[in-house]
């Protein structure tokens, strides 16, 4: 009880918290118990997503126990953000990182030892180095705390070895207590972080579920990305998005298509080939946006605590659900409703593909499953929300076309045709919102899938016999046949009242409106020859 006052005390008088939320409490509350136990190197291990006061689980039990508090970031930004943090709430802290002079090193471990403060926060590389190795271990060391732990096992095998390398550091030093924490971890990471980081106990684990509530998920098909990422984006609501790419080309060109169609909007691409001057000018400057849109590849993110980023769109399929939620969790750290969407093209085939092409499986659900997570209510997905439209952005409007005017148009003409503003026919302006481009691209895509063919001679473009086959068994296009398309108005059957009596047989052409009494019955029946209004 006493010590369930002195943490309510703390987080109101230093942090101005006025009440933790329920997983804060339990994890500082574990910390400081596991402080009271008489086992050096006890390690625990915290998941808690991203928005969730993650900080303060490490923050307030620093002033609480009696050694050193050593935070290891894996990135500058990190630890510039958390020196300010501490900072700002009157705490103390040495921030040990590379590029320091050896004056200012050893005022820095003077402070230390004279106690002036308690916390230091490093990075993995220092913390190898000899001379910080020598001076930490003259300490006692209360809580030695891993942020994004993740890395240590995802990075630490690729570039940055130091992180795998902390294993036998930590061993050596007289820490108490080890705390790993992280947005995130599959069964992969958890494994990794006990054979790397808790080599002398195993952790306990407080896991938080990794669901973000107010993130919904959704997937776009599309024949064109760069289009559907135009009308994605185009409502300010949408703002400030984060395009995440595969490619460092990518960025470049999906970042210039989207200017192409939106000069007015700001955006920017973000990659790690920039230099660091340019990536921390373009950081500070999607900071400050309010309507931005930044075209990154996944070398950009957790430096980066901007809390109100409304949209987070995946051009291409990501690797694997963890980085996916890790990445898709970059939206909506104020709490605020925010979205998270896939784009795909159908060329996507193995991977998270799978799992994002299904209709009927919840997207929340089948990517908390593979962290081995259940969720028993999703909050927002287009498959909950039956919203999922199974048909690329596009397909419809360009097959239509062919299949009722084969041989017809070359693909830059039909692009010119449905992407025109002006009306020549009836399939004019079907894709008014999209560029000629965009139109071509479509195509493009839909010549390599086989499904459209041209001609050798003059490019003419016609249906492939499965393509059409698959086309005359939608409804729409025996009603367009037949009645004209929705946009001539008058040649639809749309009005007719559902249950009208036949019309007298007297009348003839597209305004016979027979109305059927079943819709099967009007797929039977309706079986006409084309006659395409000219
Ligand atoms: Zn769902």
């Amino acid at each position: 009880m006493q010590l369930d006052d002195t943490i309510h005390t703390l987080a109101k008088e230093v942090f101005s918290i006025q009440t933790l939320r329920p997983f804060q409490h339990v994890v500082i509350q574990r910390i400081l118990e596991l402080d009271q136990q008489s086992a050096d190197h006890s390690g625990l291990l915290v998941t808690l997503p991203t928005g969730s006061g993650k900080s303060l689980c490490f923050m307030l039990p620093s002033l609480l126990v009696e050694g050193l508090t050593v935070i290891v970031y894996p990135l500058l930004s990190l630890m510039n953000d958390q020196v300010r943090r501490f900072t700002s709430k009157g705490i103390g802290c040495v921030a040990i990182q590379g590029g320091q002079t050896q004056e200012l090193r050893k005022r820095l471990f003077d402070d230390l030892a004279l106690q002036k403060c308690k916390v230091v926060i490093t990075n993995a590389e220092c913390l190898g180095q000899a001379s910080v190795i020598a001076e930490l271990a003259r300490h006692r060391i209360s809580l030695l705390v891993i942020d994004e732990a993740h890395t240590i096992v995802r990075w630490g095998e690729g570039f940055r070895p130091a992180l795998a390398a902390l294993g036998p550091v930590l061993a050596y030093l007289p820490i108490k207590q080890i705390l790993c924490f992280t947005a995130t971890a599959d069964d992969g990471v958890v494994e990794g972080l006990n054979h790397l980081i808790f080599t002398k106990h195993k952790p306990h684990v407080v896991r938080a579920s990794s669901d973000r509530p107010n993130i919904s998920y959704h997937v776009f098909r599309t024949l064109c990305k760069d289009h559907t990422l135009s009308t994605l984006l185009e409502h300010s609501l949408s703002r400030p998005a984060i395009v995440f790419c595969n490619t460092r080309e990518g960025t470049h060109f999906a970042c210039n298509a989207f200017l192409r169609s939106h000069p007015g909007i700001p955006c920017r691409y973000y990659h790690a080939g920039l230099d660091a001057n340019q990536r921390k000018a373009l950081e500070a400057w999607f900071e400050n946006q309010k309507e931005g849109v930044l075209f990154s590849t996944n070398a950009f993110g957790m430096g980066v605590d901007k809390s109100n980023i409304r949209t987070v769109i995946h051009r291409e399929v990501p690797g694997d659900a963890l980085s996916y939620l890790q990445e898709s969790g970059r939206a909506g750290r104020d709490g605020n409703q925010s979205r998270a969407v896939i784009l795909l093209d159908g060329t996507e085939k193995d991977g998270l593909a799978t799992l994002f092409s299904s209709t009927t499986a919840c997207h929340r659900q089948s990517l908390l499953a593979e962290l081995g997570e259940e969720l028993e209510f999703c909050n927002g997905c287009d498959v909950c929300r039956h919203s999922v439209y199974t048909e690329r952005e596009g397909e419809a409007a360009l097959l239509r076309c062919i299949a009722v005017h084969p041989l017809h148009y070359s693909p830059s003409s039909l692009s010119a045709l449905l992407s025109y503003k002006k009306a020549y026919n009836s399939f004019s302006r079907t894709l008014s919102g999209w560029t000629q481009k965009e139109v071509r691209s479509a195509l493009h895509l839909l010549l390599a899938e086989g499904k459209v063919g041209t001609t050798k001679r003059h490019r003419r473009l016609f249906l492939r016999y499965e393509a059409y086959g698959r086309l005359l068994t939608s409804l729409q296009l025996y009603r367009m046949l037949k009645y004209g398309t929705k946009r001539t108005g008058k040649h639809t059957n749309k009005n007719v009242p559902y249950a009208s009596p036949p019309v007298p047989s007297g009348e003839t052409g597209a305004t016979q409106a027979y109305t059927p009494s079943t819709e099967t019955g009007f797929l039977m029946e309706e079986i006409v020859p084309v006659a395409h209004p000219r």
